[in-house]
């Protein structure tokens, strides 16, 4: 059987914080804000691969009262969450990350975030996509208030 699970996720854009995406640092200005590292993108890979199993999110698994999680690395979380789901009988085919963010541009780090998401999770580069996009200026993210991420993933029952 095939699961299909969606993830999206938030953090505002702060000075004095660095800037975390799959796992990557990026050079910027500006970084997110969160409890933990705020790696928004993997944030909603998490919820993907949660969501399809029907196992919460990672608000229930990894709640930000908690300071064991305060500037967690999301990578981290992201090998627990892989581990609760295939402890519970499903393997990931394929996830796809959409990143919306104004500045910086993000594609020469895709392929660096592709591997670093894929060995976290013990699959191939080839089972992750990520895309990145901005929003014509329009909206939070355009103001670049913050950023968004986007996430869908397929999980198959063994
Ligand atoms: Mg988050």
């Amino acid at each position: 059987m095939m699961r299909i699970g969606h993830g999206m996720d938030v953090h505002r854009l702060v000075e004095g914080r660095k800037l975390i995406l799959c796992g990557v640092e990026v050079p910027h200005t500006l970084g997110l804000l969160g409890h933990s590292d705020a790696d928004v993108a993997t944030h909603a890979l998490m919820d993907a691969m949660l969501g399809a199993a029907a196992l919460g999110d990672i608000g229930k698994l990894f709640p930000d009262t908690d300071e064991r999680y305060r500037g967690a690395d999301s990578i981290g979380l992201l090998g627990e969450v892989c581990a609760l789901v295939r402890a519970h009988g499903f393997v990931l085919q394929n996830a796809d990350i959409t990143i919306v963010a104004q500045k910086p541009k993000l594609r020469p780090y895709i392929d660096a975030m592709r591997e670093r998401l894929a060995g976290a999770m013990g699959v191939c580069a080839g089972q992750i996509s990520v895309k990145a996009t901005t929003t014509e200026a329009l909206g939070f993210e355009g103001e670049q208030l913050g950023i968004t991420a986007h996430a869908v993933c397929l999980l198959e029952s063994v």
